[in-house]
């Protein structure tokens, strides 16, 4: 088996065009398990750490660009992708282990075409992009459009991810993702939920609702969606999304969660994801901030000056 490391996207395309069977990979912390195990036998091993457009992170025009190889803990300690979108980054920052986070990569997670992967149903409730490249160029879909079952993805032979797009989320926007795993550490989910709300005053404006690991895909939960539009997120609303939630499931029955107990977990877990991304979108309090970039930014101004003043109050004590 070769392996090679390209520097640029073209480069990594003529690899793959002229290796058939080779596979690219980022962190391998999905690829190398599955070689030990003889599911995978790829005549070469393309790694994408190594381009610099694939492993950076920027923010630019009111777009965030990620690098489909980056690290999850890239993202996780990145003060300003975890201000604006604290969905995408609870799903990286529950990637395994802190080793796993500074291998594994958004890309593979979504790759690897896991149901139970846990990056993925944010990304889709924020509307991520994906840039994909091959030998006949570069394209870009939907995140919700690259996994089409277990394992299987829209990507031809000799493509791969370049880069995730991801706009900024409007003001008074707010994301989070909940999972449930049968033990505390290093286990899948059983249930995943991301929801991305934005609200105007106490009302929903707009509303996206994932789930994860109790379908062979990623599932938008447009019942939920309906629900939460135009509502004040009272209990009848939020036994509404709990109950789309849970009729959305379609789970595999397996040591981890029988069929019954996914069900049900998936309209807690959508239920209390409202709650959490409702009280981040309500927590916008400067209406001279255009966007949330600026929000962030200022927050942690704000949040400078109040220990400042707090260090400040203790000297005069003093
Ligand atoms: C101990 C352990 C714990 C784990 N815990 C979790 C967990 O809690 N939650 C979770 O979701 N996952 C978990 N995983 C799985 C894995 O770590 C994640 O899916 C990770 O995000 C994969 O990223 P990677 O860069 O290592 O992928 P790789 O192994 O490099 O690649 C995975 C697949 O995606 C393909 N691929 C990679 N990058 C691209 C690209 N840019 N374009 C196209 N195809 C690509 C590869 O060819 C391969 O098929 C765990 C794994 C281990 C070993």
């Amino acid at each position: 088996m070769q392996y090679a490391a390209p520097t640029t996207v073209d480069e990594a395309c003529s690899l793959l065009a002229d290796n058939p069977g080779s596979r690219v990979f980022a962190g391998a912390t999905d690829l190398v398990p599955q070689m030990r195990s003889g599911r995978s036998e790829p005549s070469a091993m393309v790694d994408l750490k190594r381009i610099d457009r694939l492993t950076s992170v920027s923010h630019a025009d009111g777009q965030w660009t990620v690098g489909a190889a980056t690290p999850a803990s890239d993202l996780t300690h990145n003060a300003e992708f975890v201000g604006m979108y604290p969905g995408i980054s609870e799903g990286a920052g529950l990637i395994g282990s802190d080793q796993i986070q500074n291998r594994s990569s958004l890309g593979g997670n979504l790759c690897n075409g896991s149901p139970a992967a846990d990056s993925v149903p944010a990304m889709i409730a924020s509307g991520a992009r994906a840039v994909i490249a091959g030998a006949g160029g570069q394209r870009t879909v939907s995140v919700a459009d690259v996994v089409t079952g277990p394992g299987r993805t829209s990507l031809a032979d000799g493509e791969f991810i370049v880069e995730f797009e991801i706009d900024d989320a409007p003001i008074s926007t707010g994301d989070a993702y909940l999972r449930m795993t049968p033990r505390t550490e290093m286990d899948i989910a059983v249930v995943g939920a991301a929801v991305r709300l934005t609200m105007d005053g106490d009302t929903v404006s707009s509303a996206s609702v994932v789930l994860g690991a109790v379908a062979p895909t990623a599932v938008r939960v447009p019942d939920a969606e309906a629900a939460l539009v135009g509502s004040r997120l009272d209990d009848e609303t939020l036994a509404a999304v709990a109950a789309a939630a849970s009729a959305a499931c379609n789970p595999i029955d397996d040591k981890r969660g029988t069929v019954e107990y996914r069900t049900q977990v998936a309209g807690v877990l959508a239920k209390r994801a409202v709650v959490i991304a409702a009280e981040r979108a309500q927590k916008e309090p400067d209406l001279h901030v255009t966007n949330t970039h600026q929000l962030h930014r200022q927050r942690r101004a704000d949040r400078l000056l109040v220990g400042r003043l707090h260090v400040a109050a203790r000297c005069v004590a003093r």
